[in-house]
């Protein structure tokens, strides 16, 4: 399993690549070195080394490249890296700009320790709650998924590091991922699917990951549709292609339309099985040369060729990283419930702090899940001196139940962890029966009951939501876990984070879930580590995405029912108000929208402001509103800020399966203004007009 990875000692090579070329008018260093190469070492290339790493050619001058997981910080990696929250925390807090500055210091920590592929970020849809790696994505919106790995991607690549945008496509679930074909039809995969992979190429991502699973009865690694048709095609994409980890699944299907890598080492792409199908004229070697070309470009686009490969000026782990890191984590907890202003808490209190998580970093599992040199600090231990600590069955001890009783408060840090929470694998609705039970004893003894959740996305609130007095989610925060649970809970920084994705009542709520397999949550490691990657050993089962659009809030808002919690959501210790909404039409069928949004408290902090189209009168069948828009704006106390938001053409469009392209049509639509999906504050009917070509 992934996080039995033991961490490498690192190798910094500090001198760069000093390639053999020869005079040449050919302006492309990746041409110019494709040239050169004999067959044999084209081939070398084809395929990885060491886990992680790009095969050299030593008689060019050509260097291994190292790779790296991923988002949440470098892992693998004997060295004190900076471990952020998991990107759907990130997702949460809805700001650009502290996601390039994320971006920029993983970038920085990759040439830190030498690595010039980063593998990430991913972009796949949270289409069900309960799917093992929700946590390592950036929620249910194609736009904010888009928005924020682009964000992300930016930051990053302003290093000479290749960012490699994933899981494409479809890989929306972990349940038995290699045995799994998406079946799904165009309308939804580029209205929904496609859409945040778009965003991240049009941010500069040098590199794509597929998937493991098929879609529409192929698999990610080799499909022609989706790799030649769409990515090379339709958006002229010339970089690398990596497959995911053992995901390939044939040589001659990934040799005419598939990867052009694969990784970690050559089973379908070795010596041999390449050779053989060049000879048997399956393929030629110009295909192999677009390949190695591919990977190439990426390098040279990034810088890979000029500069030294690891930068001993960069250190990991550094302050800034850590004061960044600890901002995301501030800037990912939603604050879901807070009623009577049970938040914040005053600094002399007398407090009960229980639940699992509050005595361990809780992070998800596999290829994302750092190594920790030194673990950080939990909630239980920073708050040591302040709090009596409760253990697990605190409920069934009478003394802790008085003291529970008579404390002003009590706070239950809880949820899942890596051992639940994984790539591989799906992961319950429901909290263990402990964790439910010590909840409903707080509630029942202690009105000023404060739970924290913690986990990839959506889960089971239900049972306690109207019974605790706050609630908040936060997913996995890294080692800035503790810090910002405090900042937060004791009103140091006023939430601002929103909702990436609706919670519902029941699991059942979701469409996509009541065709989904009723064993999601029982896996088992032989199920995990049999056919992975062979073909032959057992069937490929379908995975009907047959909810179609109707994923997320675009179905809680087109045919219900109320979600809990809808997507979006996220209270504040400060109030906004949002007033003159004004819709300017400039060319035609481009909008200027403004309001002003005014902090009307007497805290300071932060608004995610939101827009959403809504189709008046569709002509076809639409969700009944989309994100189109956002903006993560700061306010002091008492001040006022005008917003401004450009709507184009393309924010009316919708996938047009007669013309095969996004159509948009004429006809009313509401430009709304939200602070969450649900609670829209301001709207104004347009009349959009289709520019004639
Ligand atoms: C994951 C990838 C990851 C790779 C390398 C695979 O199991 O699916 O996302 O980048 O391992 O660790």
């Amino acid at each position: 399993m992934q996080q039995m990875l033991k961490s490498r000692d690192v190798q910094q090579d500090y001198e760069p690549m000093n390639l053999k070329l020869p005079p040449s008018k050919e302006p492309s260093k990746a041409k110019q070195l494709l040239a050169i190469l004999n067959l044999d070492e084209k081939i070398t290339l084809l395929s990885g080394q060491d886990e992680f790493c790009i095969p050299g050619i030593e008689r060019v001058g050509l260097k291994p490249v190292w790779t790296s997981d991923a988002t949440l910080g470098l892992r693998g990696w004997n060295a004190p890296v900076t471990d952020f929250p998991a990107s759907i925390a990130m997702a949460a807090s809805w700001n650009e700009s502290l996601l390039t500055q994320v971006g920029e210091c993983i970038g920085s920590e990759c040439r830190a320790l030498g690595i010039g592929v980063l593998l990430g970020p991913g972009v796949n849809l949270a289409r069900v709650p309960v799917a093992g790696r929700n946590f390592e994505y950036f929620g249910e919106d194609p736009l904010l998924a888009g928005k924020m790995a682009g964000a992300y991607i930016k930051g990053v690549q302003t290093h000479p590091v290749i960012t490699t945008v994933k899981h494409f496509a479809c890989n929306n679930s972990e349940y038995d991922r290699h045995k799994s074909n998406s079946v799904v039809d165009e309308r939804t995969l580029r209205e929904l699917y496609l859409p945040a992979f778009k965003c991240a190429l049009d941010a500069g991502s040098l590199g794509v990951m597929t998937s493991y699973n098929q879609v529409n009865g192929i698999y990610a690694s080799e499909h022609a549709y989706l790799l030649e048709g769409i990515l090379r095609g339709e958006w002229q994409f010339d970089g690398l292609v990596i497959s995911d980890w053992n995901s390939l699944y044939s040589t001659d299907g990934v040799l005419s339309s598939g990867v052009d890598l694969e990784m970690p080492g050559g089973k379908y792409l070795k010596r041999e099985k390449v050779v053989d199908a060049i000879s048997k004229g399956v393929v030629t070697e110009e295909a192999i040369d677009r390949k190695v070309l591919h990977l190439f470009t990426a390098y040279e686009r990034a810088g890979l060729f000029d500069c030294p490969l690891a930068d001993p000026a960069l250190k990991v782990g550094n302050d800034k990283h850590r004061e960044t890191a600890l901002q995301v984590a501030q800037e990912g907890v939603v604050l879901l419930k807070n009623k009577d202003a049970a938040l914040p808490l005053g600094p002399s209190l007398k407090l009960c702090i229980g639940g699992e998580n509050a005595f361990r970093v809780a992070q998800g599992g596999g290829s994302s899940m750092i190594q920790w040199v030194t673990p950080p600090k939990t909630f239980a231990s920073l708050m040591e001196d302040k709090a009596t600590s409760l253990p697990r069955h605190w409920y069934r001890s009478a003394s802790y139940r008085r003291n529970v009783a008579s404390s002003d408060a009590v706070i239950l840090v809880v949820g899942f962890n890596h051992i639940e929470e994984s790539e591989a694998y799906d992961r319950p609705w429901e909290m263990d029966r402990a964790t439910l039970r010590s909840i409903e004893h707080a509630t029942k003894l202690n009105k000023r009951t404060i739970v924290v959740v913690q986990s990839g996305g959506a889960l089971h609130l239900t049972a306690f939501a109207d019974k605790a007095s706050a609630i908040l989610w936060t997913s996995y925060l890294g080692s800035a876990t503790a810090e910002a649970l405090y900042d937060i809970l004791f009103g140091n920084v006023s939430p601002s984070a929103k909702l990436p994705f609706s919670i519902a009542s029941s699991l059942l709520d979701y469409r996509s879930m009541r065709n989904y397999p009723k064993d999601y949550a029982a896996f088992s490691l032989a199920r995990i580590q049999k056919g992975q990657g062979d073909p032959n050993i057992r069937q490929v089962s379908p995975s009907d995405y047959t909810e179609n659009l109707m994923v997320g809030y675009r179905q809680f808002d087109s045919e219900g029912p109320d979600p809990l919690y809808c997507f979006g959501h996220g209270l504040s210790y400060a109030a906004f108000s949002y007033d003159n909404m004004m819709v300017v039409e400039q060319e035609e069928g481009n909008y200027l929208v403004s309001f002003s949004l005014a902090n009307i408290s007497d805290v300071s902090g932060a608004e995610v402001v939101q827009l959403y189209i809504h189709p008046l009168t569709a002509k076809i069948y639409r969700p009944k509103q989309e994100l189109k828009g956002f903006k993560k704006v700061y306010l002091n106390a008492g001040e006022t800020a005008t917003i401004e938001f450009s709507v184009s053409p393309e924010d009316f469009s919708r996938w047009d399966i007669d013309t095969w392209r996004f159509v948009s049509d004429d006809g009313p639509y509401e430009i709304r203004i939200g602070s969450s999906s649900r609670d829209i504050r301001l709207h104004q009917a347009v009349k959009y007009k289709e520019r004639k070509p």
